[in-house]
């Protein structure tokens, strides 16, 4: 970069902070709620900077199995083992089902590109089903249609923080049909069924604490299951992997300090356009472009390493007080809907969602151009998903009510203030 470019960046940094001062002393907003990492607060960035000062414990497995321990309890769960991402818990998961190549799975036609992708590093053939379009879920009966004499497993999911609609319906089926069934929690920790968390019905269910997700350490994930035969397979699977290496645990611990000053701290209205000006390169991006094509990265499975599960241990403290606040958030968008006349997205018999973020179908003219919501609702709403294997642009046919949610779905923040 010439100096006389980064001059007038600087001035145009400046010239856009001094606007923000000025909104700030007249009351005015200044952002609405960030969408991602809404969980880091004071005591996560500290504890980051004391663990980047004391790097001897890093390796340690005992605070590992004491992060598992306390996760598996408060999931109710018998199991739960730490990766470092939900898409390597649910590699953790096809790996300890014996799922291989000639077997096909049935998955929601309306997914992240890297659960897509866990089945087919492992050879398996994912069958994409379409959804229904009242929690975003696998439709149960269009499931039952797919199923072929390879058919080995079913993966369900509960988007955005519902329990999915066919919850019930699809272990039915499952087991009738001699099924496993995987159960997708990345958006939903705590959510619960008939006074149950989610992810203890099926086989085995994985959660995400990427850093839009209900509980984040930036990067990691966990399998969960209530057999010890699988518990055994997910362990080995486990035990085979290496850690991250000193420096990425380093730039992991660095982004949560990093996330704290863009989100929550009270310099946050310069500071994260300081961060997205100059220290964009350190931010990690958790699906890099060749994953969203389908090539494996060559750091794809790891475990978790010390630091990250003590982390995960100080959001487990955390989750349930912030999921209470997303519900009350929700509320907000429930009187929005019913004043637009749009549909409130179903909450089934039984179920108490965590509204991870508040889905509604707009008009498609609304998803593709944002910028009403900043007049209207003063923040910036997400737009998960905008195609059928998110961020993946691969086009899915035979799925309607999957191309509709593409087209029409976007989700508003649940934590406000
Ligand atoms: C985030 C997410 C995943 C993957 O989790 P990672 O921790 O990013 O690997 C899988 N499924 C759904 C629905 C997700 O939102």
């Amino acid at each position: 970069m010439k100096p006389s470019e980064e001059l007038r960046q600087a001035a145009g940094l400046a010239y856009y902070e001094m606007k923000k001062l000025f909104r700030a002393m007249k009351g005015r907003p200044l952002s609405g709620p960030p969408l991602i990492a809404t969980t880091l607060d004071a005591d996560d960035a500290r504890h980051a900077r004391k663990l980047l000062r004391e790097r001897d414990g890093w390796y340690d497995p005992a605070q590992v199995e004491a992060f598992e321990r306390s996760f598996a309890a408060w999931n109710g769960s018998r199991q739960a083992l730490a990766f470092m991402g939900g898409r390597v818990a649910l590699s953790a998961i096809i790996s300890a089902l014996g799922l291989g190549p000639g077997d096909e799975a049935i998955l929601p036609g309306y997914t992240c590109v890297v659960v897509k992708n866990a089945f087919e590093f492992a050879g398996v053939k994912p069958v994409f089903c379409d959804i229904e379009l009242e929690t975003y879920g696998l439709d149960a009966s269009r499931m039952e249609e797919a199923i072929t004499p390879r058919t080995r497993a079913v993966l369900l999911h509960h988007l955005y923080g519902l329990v999915c609609r066919d919850y019930e319906r699809i272990l039915h089926i499952a087991r009738n049909r001699g099924l496993y069934v995987i159960e997708d929690c990345a958006q939903s920790a705590g959510a619960t069924y008939r006074n149950n968390r989610i992810g203890n019905l099926g086989d085995a269910a994985f959660f995400s604490m990427e850093l839009s997700k209900v509980l984040t350490t930036i990067q990691g994930g966990i399998a969960v299951t209530g057999s010890e035969e699988l518990a055994r397979g997910l362990r080995e699977y486990r035990d085979s992997l290496d850690y991250p290496s000193e420096s990425e645990i380093a730039r992991i611990l660095q982004n949560i300090i990093l996330d704290f000053h863009c989100y929550k701290s009270r310099g946050r209205w310069w500071k994260a356009d300081v961060v997205d000006r100059y220290l964009k390169d350190r931010l990690i991006v958790t699906t890099t472009e060749g994953e969203a094509q389908g090539i494996k990265p060559a750091s794809y499975a790891r475990k978790m390493p010390a630091p990250l599960a003590q982390l995960g241990a100080n959001q487990l403290f955390k989750v349930d007080s912030y999921n209470q606040r997303r519900r009350q958030g929700a509320k907000r968008w429930d009187a929005w809907c019913d004043d637009k006349g749009y549909n409130k997205p179903c909450v089934i018999d039984g179920s108490v969602p965590v509204y991870l973020r508040y889905p509604v179908m707009v008009e498609p003219e609304k998803k593709l151009d944002l910028r009403w919501a900043r007049e209207e609702l003063k923040l910036q709403p997400g737009v998960w998903f905008l195609s059928h294997f998110h961020p993946a642009k691969d086009i899915l046919e035979g799925c309607p009510n999957a191309d509709a949610a593409v087209e029409r779905c976007i989700n508003l923040p649940t934590l406000l203030d």
